[in-house]
């Protein structure tokens, strides 16, 4: 039975995980952006921007975030709240479900967690409205949990840079997979590795170009490596 795959196997020496991890953490250092989000580790924080991220941009829901959090500053706010008025306060955001389900969320907690919102992934994934990207995201933005947060960004970014022939089919368990291998066990955070990946495939390896020539990771990639003018698709 062949070995399992993994990105330092698949890479070689220059190319490694190590290499990569390193590379896009230096460059998330003086790079990334000042978010309002990326200054708190509160839980419920994270949690709203989270919610709010979801089909919307990082422009638009600045100003919402900050608002929202003045309206409802903690999770049992929140919670006592009446829908009609938190539906109003995301007024602007669109896709109500989501205002809906931060908000049943937010007495689910109160009723079934004694108002802490849980940091273990599984119990994350069993609320309302969180599916597992946004589990990962809660878990290691709030808690440190070496967990991995593959949204579009991020399975775009690692495809590209670890597995640019994956065939569709099997994708995102593998990527998963690689992105599980790639987060910060010691050392550095694995807020500081999701953050930088996320904010790699927000502004460098976009969907619609793959920035190669000023990208930080380049030679750890092996879209960016074999020079290719066409990379995978997002
Ligand atoms: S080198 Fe190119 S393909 Fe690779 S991560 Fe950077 S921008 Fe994306």
């Amino acid at each position: 039975m062949p070995p399992k795959s993994t990105p330092e196997r698949a890479a070689g020496p220059l190319e490694s995980a190590a290499d990569f991890r390193r590379r896009l953490l230096r460059w998330f250092r003086r790079h990334g952006r000042d978010l309002p989000w990326r200054r708190t580790r509160d839980p419920y924080h994270v949690l709203v921007s989270e919610f709010m991220l979801q089909q919307t941009q990082v422009a638009r829901v600045e100003a919402y975030y900050l608002r929202f959090l003045e309206q409802y500053p903690s999770i049992g706010a929140l919670a006592a709240a009446p829908p009609a008025g938190v539906r109003e306060s995301w007024e602007g955001l669109g896709y109500y479900r989501r205002a809906h389900h931060l908000h049943s969320l937010a007495q689910e907690v109160m009723r079934s967690h004694g108002g802490v919102i849980p940091s273990d992934p599984d119990l994350l994934v069993r609320l309302p409205g969180v599916g597992r990207y946004t589990a990962g995201a809660v878990a290691s933005f709030a808690y440190e949990i070496a967990t991995p947060a593959v949204d579009t960004n991020v399975a775009r970014v690692l495809r590209r840079a670890f597995h640019p022939r994956l065939p569709r089919s099997g994708a995102q368990r593998r990527l998963w997979e690689t992105g599980a291998l790639l987060v910060p066990r010691r050392g550095a955070s694995a807020w500081s590795f999701n953050q930088a990946i996320m904010e790699l495939g927000a502004l460098i390896c976009t969907a619609r170009v793959a920035h190669c020539s000023r990208c930080p990771v380049r030679p750890a990639c092996k879209t960016g490596q074999t020079g290719n003018r066409k990379p995978s698709p997002p």
